[in-house]
């Protein structure tokens, strides 16, 4: 599932292959994708915010993609097979020796300068938590606002912070022990930024490195509880549980024993 992480990575292996290069060709599945005026532009930037990847363009104009829950980009030498349904294919772009496919994405859109200005999404998303600083009293502030929802939900509202998706929620905060039903009121300063910076520090750490991985204990066993409902807890033993949380019912694995307050 493309988290912050991904995206980021991503976008360090795309720009190489993007920015500078003029685009030879482009198709896209929506015929209301304007894939056509992309021919002979080129990459200025390639940039992740969050869990969206934005492809900047010569002529201030920026393809926007979301991956959602399924979505992937992929990038091949020209006429090497690709591994996924041609058919999945939204947006395929032909640059000098290279072929930069986006598979199933969530959104997809060609965006212009004033549109990607005024983006209800991405006007609003909180502190990437991989950018080189973070400001924690903004973290807080931002934090702050939501004190009365559940920390389960506020983790992955991306107006708060950027970066979190269903696998960190999980993870982060059985590693920070905390309870995801607990609202961010009941929470100190110190235990929030203490998920912020937990979220940050592992977002980091995959950066270089896949699959995912939040244990480094050599069992094979690389998540604590995420997908282990009904398991026993690596650390007390009890068995792990699945709650849906927040109006699309995501789901949020914890352990009783090691999240219990
Ligand atoms: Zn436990």
């Amino acid at each position: 599932m493309p988290e912050g992480d991904t995206i980021f990575r991503t976008a360090t292996r795309l720009r190489p292959c993007l920015v500078g290069h003029a685009i030879e060709a482009a198709r896209a599945r929506d015929p209301s994708f304007p894939a056509g005026t992309l021919v002979g532009r080129s990459f200025a930037a390639v940039e992740a915010r969050g869990k969206h990847l934005l492809m900047h363009l010569d002529d201030g104009r920026t393809i926007h993609s979301h991956l959602g829950m399924h979505g992937s980009w992929h990038w091949y030498p020209p006429g090497e097979p690709w591994q996924k349904d041609r058919r999945l294919a939204a947006l395929v772009l032909e640059v000098p020796g290279s072929v930069c496919v986006c598979f199933s994405p969530k959104v997809l859109k060609l965006l212009s300068s004033d549109q990607l200005r005024r983006h209800p999404q991405l006007a609003q998303l909180g502190p990437d938590l991989l950018a080189e600083r973070v400001d924690d009293a903004e973290v807080l502030r931002r934090f702050r606002v939501h004190d009365r929802t559940p920390i389960g939900e506020a983790v992955m509202n991306q107006s708060i912070v950027a970066g979190i998706g269903n696998v960190y929620k999980s993870e982060i905060l059985f590693l920070t022990r905390t309870n995801p039903l607990t609202t961010v009121g009941q929470l100190s300063d110190e235990r929030v930024l203490s998920i912020a910076h937990t979220a940050r520090q592992w977002l980091a750490k995959n950066l270089s490195g896949y699959p995912r991985r939040t244990r480094s204990a050599l069992d094979g066993q690389r998540l604590w509880v995420y997908g282990r409902s009904g398991k026993a807890c690596f650390v007390c033993g009890q068995r792990i549980q699945l709650q849906r949380q927040g109006d699309l019912g995501r789901t949020t694995y914890w352990c009783p024993g090691c999240q219990g307050s």
